[in-house]
This record gives C-alpha cells, structure tokens and sequence, in this order.
C-alpha cells in the first residue's frame, strides 16, 4: 500500500506528495506564460487589422480629396470653354452658368485683359451695367482695395459668382499683385490651368481666407489653343478656400477618424503647409502619404488616424490577458483544491486504515480469547445462530453433548433441527397462543428473547447425532452489532438429563407409597382434580371404587406388624392384575385403598370392584389365610365436588362394614 502510494502521480506528472500550493503555483505560471504568448499573438493580429482598416479609410480619404482637387480642374475648364464658345458672355449669362458650379469652390471670377485706353470706358460700361462704384483697382498694404495706379495691361475681376457674404472684389486687377501676376503668367505661358501658392484671398470671409487661386486663360475662339497674349480674353478664376475644400461634406472633428495634413511641396526646399486638421492625430506609425498634382503644383498629402479611429477600434488585448490571468487563476486554485482534497482523502484513508488494523487485531485478539473460552467451555453447549437460526458458532461443549462436529454443523443446520419436532410443535402451540399470532417453528426457541427481552431459560429436548434425546436448559439471547442492530442469537444450553432424573425421581417418590409401590394420597388428589377437569371440559365420565381390608388389625395383632405389611404388599399385586392400563389405583393410608377408573360409570365401577372382592377371595395370602375386603363406589355426577364423591365412595364401605363386610355396598344415592 505505501509502495503504490509513493509512485502514485497525480494526471501521471506530478508526485502525489507535492504540495498542492506547489501544483497551483506551476499551473498559473504556465498559464501567465500562455495567457502572455497569446496576448503577444494577438497584437500582431490586432495591429494588421488596424493598419488595414487604416489604409482602407485613408484611400478612401484621398482618393476623396483627389477627386475634389481634378473636380475644380474640371469645372473650372467648364467655365472656360463656355466663354471661348461664347462671343460675348455677359454678366448674367456668367452668373447663371458659374453659379450651379459653386461646389467646394467660393468664387468663379472673369477677369478680362484690359488695355490702359480701355480703362475708363470699361468701368463706364461695368457702372453701367449696375455696379454704380466700379473702378479698377489694387490691393494697397493693409487698407484694403484702392483705385488702382496706370498699367498698360490690366486684368481687372469684371464678373464673380460667390458664395462670401462679404463685398466683392470686383474691379480687382488680378494683375496688380505680385503672386497672382505670376500664376496669370504660368497660365498663359502653359496655355491651360495654373494654380496659385497658398495666398490670401480677397473677398472672402476670415475663416476661409487662406487658399489658392486656380486660374485659367480664355482665348479668342481663332487662337484657342495658342499662347499669344494678343488672343487672350481674359482668365477666369477659380477661388478656393483650403479649408473649405478639405472638410465640407466629411464628419465634424469630433468624429473625424483622420487627421490631414495638405503640404505644397513644389517648391522642395521650401514646403509650404496648405491645410491641416483641426482633429489631432495620435501618436502612432500609421500613416499614408500621397502626392497629388493640381494644376502645376504638387501636393502632399498625409493622412494619420486621431483618437476617434483608435477609440473605435479598440484591443482586445486587455480581454485576453484579464480572461487568461482569470482561467490560469480557476484552474491553479481548482488543482490546488482537488489535489489538497485527495491528500486529505488519502492521510483519511490511511488513518482509517491504521485504525481498521488495529480494531481488526482487537477483534482478532478477541475472538481468539472467545474461541479459547468456548473452547474450554466443555461442560456448556454455546451455539450461535444468525438471524435465521442457521448455526455460526458450534462450541467444544455442543459437540460433546450432542455428538456433532461443529464443521457438520456451522452454516448447515439450524438450531430447529437439534430440537425434538414433538416438543418444538407443542411449544409452537403455546407460544401462537400466548402472543395471539401464529408463530413460526423455526422462530419457537427464539421469540421469547425478542419479544420478552427476556433471558428466562427454559427447557427443552434436544435430538443427539445418534438419535438419543439429550435434556437441556437453553437461554437464548439476542446478539447485537456495535449499531445494536441484531445480527443473530446466543444460545447456552446445560446438560440437565441429571438434574431432570433426580427431580424425576423426587416427584415418583412424593406420589408412591412406599410399602406398597402405590400411588399414594397426593397422586389420587391430584389426579382426581385433573379427571374432574378433563370431565367438565370434554365431557364423559369417571368412577372410584374404594376398599378397606376386614378386621385387619387382628392380623397386626396376632401374626405381626411384618406379615401385615407382607399381606398389604400381596393384596396390592393380586389386585394390580385385575386393573386397566387407564386405572390409577392409589394406597389411600393403612389398609384403605382407592382405584381411580376413567371413562368408567357407576355400573362397570360395581363389576370392577366385584372382580376385585373375588379375586381376593379366590387365593389365601399364604401364612395368613384369606384376607377380605369391603368395598364402596362412587361414580361422578355432574356438579359434584371431589369430596362429595369421595364421601360417597366412603359411605359405601362404611356401610358394607356394617353390612357385615366381605362385600360390595353397590354405589349409594
Ligand atoms: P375393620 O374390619 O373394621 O376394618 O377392622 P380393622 O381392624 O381392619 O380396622 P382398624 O381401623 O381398627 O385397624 C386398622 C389397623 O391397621 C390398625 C393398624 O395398626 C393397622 N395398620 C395400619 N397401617 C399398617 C401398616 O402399614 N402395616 C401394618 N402391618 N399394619 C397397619
Ligand atoms: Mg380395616
Ligand atoms: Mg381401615
């Protein structure tokens, strides 16, 4: 037992002595190291994701900004071509075809080419037309637009198509201002679209003055196509607010994923920053940068994600490691309960083992001690039965008194079987009648100790090996478990064939008359009482004849008391001879005797007593001659009592004796 105990292991790993914080410890750093290799495998994973849900919301981003951007390019070119096809476009026309294009755009402007000689008379006719203070004019300093100084050219704003709320800056000589002057040129020179640097516009409100000019020159119809500056009309104009471009139509701040920065890197040593968002990006290496053309200037475009893009898309990292430390955590502290549970079991189960061996070496020692009393026990017979009398325990004693080898006996017979049937079937009798239920044979010996919880022995007759009875007296008693449940019966049975013998020969002797061998006056009371019972119970009938030898005192006296006793003894055979089997005949006292007939009336009482009176008188009583007697007869009468009868049966001898005696004085009334 503890060999197995030492190589037992616990899941076939781990020896069953180590302690179970030991165990748990183990499992959670095992499980911590997993739980930590997981949560490395899932960033990666986690961070793929992201970088493609990244990309996928800045392409779309750009690809948004780029179409806006060829967007103006295309409209703008719209505009164009409808002035080149267009002879002479006026104010109206130019509003009604610029306007539906005012999208993300905040002004389209024509500005024609004007000759100083043409001057006055162009804003004559512009005044006419409705602008009442219309005058060319130029950006001076910080105070706005003034009249402006003599050029030969001028390419002052004619028409304009806003979306400010601000005055327009109409009569603006685009020309007059350095920067725009240059993009006029790049445009004529290119002969197509021209974009300007990052500049301020006018006209606008504040918030959307920071953007580029996209301007493009119109030519006469004749000399489309050609850069000549004596073909060309004019250049129209595309005013557009950076930031308006950048974030009409996308989600507010708060919900912008992204975060964009607009760089104009024509100039490479020289970037210049075109537009940035207002929503800060995170600190993170995602990032998408694209270059954009636009009209002869290159952009660059970056895209990076702000917190509204990291917010919704969260790790879940933190899950895996608080859901991994947590099952690490339940199964260390499962192992460490289910191995500290079985080591508890198991020092259990040892103690109780412990204990078991040294109960059973009690008991052995024990039943042993038993076995050697039992054994030594030679003049008691000690038989043990289980509850259903079948015999467990045959002792030294038992076999000797009953000639059986307990091995014939032990888990073979039952107690039933030693018994003698007859008395077993009587006492059945009396017990079913004592309890009121029908009691069962083999229970016979046994119910009194269950339903008396009484020791009381009692006698009984048992049936030996060779068939010969044995008399014993048996106590039975029940035997408990150490849970006072009954597990069987107890049985000590003595010898008593001796005992019985002497009582026997007591009880003879207390009904016999000495002298004659008879039966004397106690017997005939007491078998008188059981015959008046027998009668009174089962009906029928009994007689007495009662005799007393005639002068019997002469023979005492003249012969001796010795030949008296000698003719007592004679009469006594004589008539012993004359009797039934059933008739009881008793030596009442001195010379008066009484013969108890059963089933007899009083006539066949009379034939008996005359067969008695002859016989006594067919054969002398050698040495003393004949020797009568007289005779009286009572035969029971219902109602009668014993002494009654008696008196009766007395009557009649009395009355033969005063009758002469030598006879029979038939029964009296
Ligand atoms: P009766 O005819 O009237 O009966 O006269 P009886 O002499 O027989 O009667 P009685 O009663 O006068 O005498 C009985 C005698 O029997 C007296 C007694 O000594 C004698 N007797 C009684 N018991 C015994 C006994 O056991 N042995 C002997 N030998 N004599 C006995
Ligand atoms: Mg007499
Ligand atoms: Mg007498």
């Amino acid at each position: 037992m503890s060999s197995n105990r030492t190589h037992a292991k616990i899941l076939g790993l781990i020896s069953e002595d180590t302690s179970s914080w030991v165990v748990a410890a183990l499992v959670f750093s095992a499980g911590a190291m997993l739980t930590a290799l997981l949560a490395l495998a899932n960033v990666e994973v986690y961070q793929r994701q992201l970088r493609q849900r990244f990309e996928l919301l800045a392409a779309e981003r750009v690809s948004r900004i780029q179409d806006r951007l060829e967007g103006q390019i295309r409209r703008l070119d719209g505009l164009r071509r409808f002035f080149v096809y267009s002879d002479d476009v006026s104010e109206e026309e130019f509003n009604g075809f610029a306007h539906p294009l005012l999208i993300l755009t905040q002004a389209y402007s024509w500005a024609p080419r004007l000759a100083d000689a043409e001057r006055a008379q162009f804003e004559r006719q512009a005044r006419d037309g409705g602008h009442a203070d219309y005058s060319v004019r130029e950006l001076k300093g910080d105070s706005g637009l003034a009249v402006a100084s003599v050029r030969p050219v001028y390419f002052p704003v004619r028409f304009t198509q806003s979306r400010s709320t601000v005055p327009l800056p109409l009569g603006f000589d685009v020309n007059s201002e350095s920067v725009r002057r240059t993009t006029l040129e790049r445009a004529l020179r290119s002969g197509g679209m021209a974009a300007s640097p990052r500049m301020e516009l006018v006209g606008l409100e504040s918030e959307n003055r920071q953007g580029v000019l996209l301007v493009t020159p119109v030519f006469l119809r004749a000399h489309a196509g050609i850069a000549e500056p004596g073909a060309l009309k004019g250049f129209l104009m595309a005013v557009i607010s950076l930031r308006k471009m950048m974030t009409e139509g996308l989600p507010p701040i708060e919900q912008d994923n992204l975060a964009l920065t607009l760089q104009d890197i024509t100039l490479a040593q020289e970037p210049e920053a075109l537009y940035q968002s207002d929503a800060a990006p995170v600190d993170s290496d995602l990032l998408i940068t694209k270059t954009l053309n636009f009209a002869g200037r290159s952009y660059q475009l970056q895209v990076r994600p702000t917190a509204v893009f990291v917010g919704a898309n969260p790790s879940s990292n933190d899950s895996v490691v608080i859901l991994g430390a947590l099952l690490s955590f339940m199964l260390s502290a499962l192992l460490y309960v289910l191995i500290s549970q079985r080591q508890r079991a198991i020092r259990l189960v040892e103690q109780r083992t412990l204990q078991l061996r040294q109960r059973e070496q009690q008991l052995r020692s024990a039943h042993s001690q038993l076995s050697n009393v039992l054994d030594a026990t030679t003049q008691v017979a000690i038989i043990a039965t289980d509850l259903n009398g079948v015999i467990t325990t045959f002792n030294i004693g038992a076999e000797k008194m009953l000639g059986y080898d307990s091995a014939d006996v032990c888990g073979i017979l039952t107690l039933r079987q030693l018994h003698l049937p007859s008395e077993l079937a009587q006492h059945v009798c009396e017990l079913s009648q004592r309890y009121g239920r029908p009691v069962e044979t083999c229970d016979a010996m046994l119910v009194e100790a269950v339903e008396e919880h009484s020791h009381q022995a009692n006698d009984w007759t048992f049936v030996r090996h060779d068939g010969s009875h044995l008399r014993v007296n048996m106590q039975v008693s029940p035997v408990l478990d150490e849970h006072n449940q009954w597990v069987g019966y107890l049985a000590v049975c003595v010898d008593i064939t001796e005992r019985k013998r002497v009582e026997e020969e007591l009880r003879t002797m207390s009904v016999t008359d000495a002298l004659t061998g008879l039966y004397n006056r106690r017997y005939f009371q007491e078998r008188l009482q059981t015959e008046m019972l027998r009668v009174e119970r089962h009906g029928g009938t009994f007689a007495v004849v009662m005799l007393d030898i005639d002068h019997f005192k002469c023979i005492n006296d003249q012969l001796g008391h010795a030949v008296g006793d000698h003719v007592l003894q004679a009469i006594c055979q004589r008539l012993c001879h004359r009797l039934r089997r059933s008739d009881v005949f008793c030596r009442l006292g001195g010379e008066e005797f009484m013969v108890l007939c059963p089933d007899t009336d009083g006539d066949q009482a009379y034939a008996l007593a005359a067969e008695l009176w002859a016989a006594l008188r067919a054969e002398p009583v050698d040495g003393v001659g004949r020797v009568t007697a007289s005779f009286g007869i009572a035969s029971w009468r219902e109602g009668e009592g014993g002494d009654a009868l008696l008196l009766r049966a007395d009557s009649g001898v009395y009355a033969a004796k005063m009758g002469g005696r030598d006879r029979i004085e038939p029964e009296l009334p």
